[in-house]
């Protein structure tokens, strides 16, 4: 039989399988190539939010520190205020979220090096990674998320599973979903565009998935596309700073954002373009009713599970592979040579890239203690007054936005717990949105990347 082009580059793919096997043993059972660790060295995996503040407060505190970065992602780019790409507003391109590695690692006199972490010995304390190994003192662990979507659709195989995540790209996590998206909604004729929150447990910045509703309406309605954006929740209501958004949405885009907040997504066809969902009346029905609507987008944002690094480090994790604390420091419970910062930890702050910044600092701060042998107090400086700020745009003409505030504190529980306060502005005439907002939440995101890249 005649072999195709096709053909031949999936034989090459198993023949590399094959000559791939034999090296695949652990950390462990090979001999190292990690250069020793100095007795200062800390490696850091995963480049984001928390990974990029670590390394140059770290550097920033104590140069006599080896710091490492490993990122398996070789350009950055930042999810927050991402949605403003969405909704097009001025100016906002996708430059405006893209950030240069080597900048701040040259400037701070870090090293970074663009690796997949594969395994974790915490034994021989050394990360092994496609670019090479590395030996630590302290590791920090700083991987973020990633989908549970095959836990959340367990009829759907895995080739539908990627099928969808492929036509329906969540863009909670930063790169190619976030251009899918835009490109979708660029290309979109009239329509609906169906935004479907994570249906359970924590994720990734809770007030997203409903500022993307509102970004999207902005988008539909400047470019004057007829159709809706339709929520397919499960909060019937109660999500973050839900009385904000509800009171924008119902002032700035009435006619366009439909809630529906008691559903369950049953499945989607994405030749056809329609999603199947039930809906229920109320918490009593028990029943729902089945639905199936077109759409000409589709924002499938499944659970949220924790980043598998952890679980790879052999750290004591919670249901969904958060890591175990140490009390209300960023260590982690199974390994006090082990911090871990941003979303992948278990206290009960938000997860967010101001949190993930917060965090690291405090971590940094007790790095270095326990470098240096002196006792550090997790709870010094708690309760932090808006230890986390969020912003959302609900507006593109004006451009107006809300807020919610965090005071982080050391409760009875043992871990740490954020409680929230959604303020009506001065500049907001009554209302929770206004320009005033709009302004610092551009003021604030300038802020993190320079927190990070500068
Ligand atoms: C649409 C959207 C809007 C948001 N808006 C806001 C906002 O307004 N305000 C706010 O504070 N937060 C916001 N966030 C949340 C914020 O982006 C995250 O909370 C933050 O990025 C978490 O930081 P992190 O370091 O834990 O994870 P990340 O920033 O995701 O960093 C994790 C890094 O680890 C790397 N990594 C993972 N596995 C490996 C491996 N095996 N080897 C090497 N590298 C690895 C990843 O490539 C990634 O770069 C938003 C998020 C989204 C999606």
């Amino acid at each position: 039989m005649a072999m195709n082009r096709r053909d031949t580059f999936k034989l090459a793919g198993v023949a590399a399988a094959a000559v791939a096997l034999p090296t695949m043993a652990t950390a462990s059972e090979k001999k190292s190539t990690a250069k020793k660790a100095s007795g200062k060295s800390v490696v850091i995996v995963g480049g984001g939010f928390g990974g990029l503040t670590m390394a140059k407060a770290l550097r920033q505190k104590d140069k006599s520190l080896e710091v490492t970065v490993i990122e398996k992602s070789n350009m950055f780019m930042a999810c927050p205020f991402s949605n403003s790409l969405l909704g097009g507003l001025d100016g906002v391109t996708l430059d405006t979220f893209i950030g240069d590695y080597y900048q701040p690692s040259a400037k701070h006199g870090y090293a970074f090096v663009h690796a997949t972490v594969t395994a974790i010995d915490r034994k021989a304390k050394i990360v092994t990674t496609t670019n090479g190994d590395f030996a630590y003192d302290i590791l920090v662990l700083s991987p973020g998320i990633a989908y549970d979507t095959a836990k959340q659709f367990p009829k759907w195989s895995a080739d539908k599973v990627r099928e969808i995540e492929h036509a329906c790209p969540g863009g909670l996590i930063p790169g190619n979903e976030h251009v899918a998206l835009k490109r979708q909604l660029d290309n979109m004729d009239d329509g609906n565009v169906i935004i479907v929150p994570p249906a359970k447990g924590k994720f990734r910045c809770p007030p997203a998935p409903y500022e993307r509703t509102a970004m999207v309406a902005n988008f539909m309605k400047n470019e004057g596309i007829k159709g809706k954006v339709i929520v397919l929740d499960t909060r019937n209501g109660k999500f973050a700073k839900a009385k904000a958004f509800k009171e924008s949405w119902k002032d700035l885009f009435s006619d366009i954002i439909e809630y529906k907040g008691l559903t369950e997504v049953i499945d989607i066809d994405t030749a056809a373009k329609t999603i199947t969902y039930k809906e229920y009346k109320d918490a009593d029905d028990l029943e729902g009713k089945m639905q199936t609507t077109k759409y000409e987008v589709c924002n499938l944002i499944p659970n949220n599970k924790c980043s598998p690094v952890i679980t790879m480090a052999g750290l004591e994790t919670n249901g969904s592979g958060y890591a175990l604390m140490d009390g209300y420091s960023f260590k982690s419970k199974t390994d006090s040579n082990v911090y871990v910062i941003g979303d992948a930890v278990s206290h009960g702050i938000p997860p967010s890239g101001q949190t993930a910044i917060w965090g690291s600092h405090r971590a940094a701060g007790q790095i270095i203690d326990q470098l240096n042998g002196k006792v550090n107090d997790p709870k010094a400086g708690l309760p932090a007054k808006a230890a986390n700020v969020c912003y959302s745009m609900v507006g593109g003409k004006p451009e107006e936005a809300i807020m919610v505030t965090h005071t982080f504190s050391a409760d009875k529980s043992g871990v740490l717990k954020g409680k929230g306060h959604v303020p009506k502005p001065k500049d907001g005439n009554g209302k929770f949105r206004s320009k005033g907002t709009a302004k610092a939440t551009r003021e604030w995101f300038g802020g993190v990347m320079r927190e990070m890249f500068t």
